[in-house]
């Protein structure tokens, strides 16, 4: 098992498979996906994913995520999660997405043996959602819900990031515990972060978690423990509830104790953090089936590496100038 110095194992990676996302998320990429010309790098290929999990997985890692930029856009997306599925030995195979075209792939990723899927749906409100997301897609997202829903797809999370004035009433809050009442699906708030790019969006977005931690302990909603390969997420249940009400709060103390996941770039980059300065290419040792061993150990070695914490509290945003290329 991966362990860094300060006892912390890492049974969970966070893989991106792309940069490129066909959203403007207002916190993330703005002014839509733009080519990096001063990285011209290609993502990962399918073989070199396949190498870095097959070693990940015997480094002890049992979940891989999934994520980007916008994974699904990857023409190959779905042979990606079949080759994870039947040759890399992970366990278990998630994505995040923003859910656009779920409605359509729906089948696909219900067929395709994928073991999670986290979509970000940032508002329930048609008009707010366009205008966080720069993109008049909810009706699909949610279709696309349904349809996993009627495939019998399990663990099915929703994230939204919390923003000040935008989505942080009670109001909100109530459409999700209405949308979880009947739904069997866990919903998260994520607190906004402040990377490289955001600063003033930051500055006029951010708001403490703790307003929805107030709603939720006025509303009898009780803490759950978490599980050894959990994300970041603490869940709050209610036996009135079928779904989950859950908080990722990256500036609370001691968010980092429970750290569990690293993080590889779409370009092959490893990253000990969201937020740090610390990360090496790994990709020269994913170009041959017979260099596993040396890269086991060169991931292993590089967990020395890894800091107790993000500094994030103190405006350290490290090499994240947005978190389309770490996958959130
Ligand atoms: N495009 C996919 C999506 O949006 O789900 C996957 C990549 S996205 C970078 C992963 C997650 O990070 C999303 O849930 C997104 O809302 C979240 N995210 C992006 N920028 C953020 C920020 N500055 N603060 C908090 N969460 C952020
Ligand atoms: Fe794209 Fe996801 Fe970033 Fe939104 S949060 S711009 S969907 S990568």
């Amino acid at each position: 098992m991966l362990k860094d110095s300060f006892g912390r194992s890492f049974p969970y990676i966070r893989l991106s498979i792309t940069d490129v996302c066909n959203f403007k998320c207002g916190y993330c990429l703005p002014n839509g996906y733009q080519k990096n010309k001063s990285d011209n790098r290609k993502f990962l290929d399918i073989n070199e994913i396949r190498r870095l999990a097959k070693g990940l997985s015997e480094l002890g890692v049992c979940k891989i995520r999934l994520t980007g930029g916008e994974p699904t856009v990857r023409r190959d997306f779905f042979d990606i999660v079949d080759i994870l599925k039947k040759q890399s030995g992970i366990k278990k195979t998630v994505i995040t997405t923003n859910g656009y075209r779920l409605d359509k792939i729906a089948k696909q990723i219900a067929e395709s043996g994928l073991d999670g899927i986290n979509i970000s749906i940032d508002s329930l409100d048609k008009k707010n959602f366009e205008k966080i997301t720069g993109h008049d897609r909810l009706a699909e997202i949610l279709k696309g819900i349904e349809n996993l829903q009627k495939l019998n797809f399990k663990n099915i999370k929703i994230n939204a990031v919390l923003l000040k004035g935008v989505n942080s009433s009670n109001k909100d809050f109530e459409a999700w515990a209405n949308f979880i009442k009947t739904n069997e699906i866990d919903f998260r708030y994520i607190e906004l972060m402040q990377t490289g790019e955001n600063l003033e969006y930051f500055k006029k977005y951010h708001i403490s978690s703790k307003i929805l931690t107030n709603y939720l302990n006025e509303n009898k909603w009780i803490i759950q423990t978490l599980g050894k390969d959990a994300g970041p997420a603490k869940n709050y249940i209610n036996p009135l509830y079928k779904g989950k009400f859950g908080l990722i709060a990256p500036y609370s103390k001691n968010f980092c104790k429970t750290c569990n996941r690293l993080r590889i770039t779409a370009r092959g980059d490893l990253r000990l953090c969201l937020f740090g300065n610390t990360g090496i290419s790994i990709r020269h040792l994913i170009q041959r089936d017979n260099q596993l061993e040396e890269l086991k150990e060169l991931i292993s070695k590089q967990l020395n590496f890894k800091k107790e914490s993000h500094y994030l509290e103190l405006g350290n945003t490290g090499l994240t100038n947005n978190l389309s290329t770490t996958g959130g």
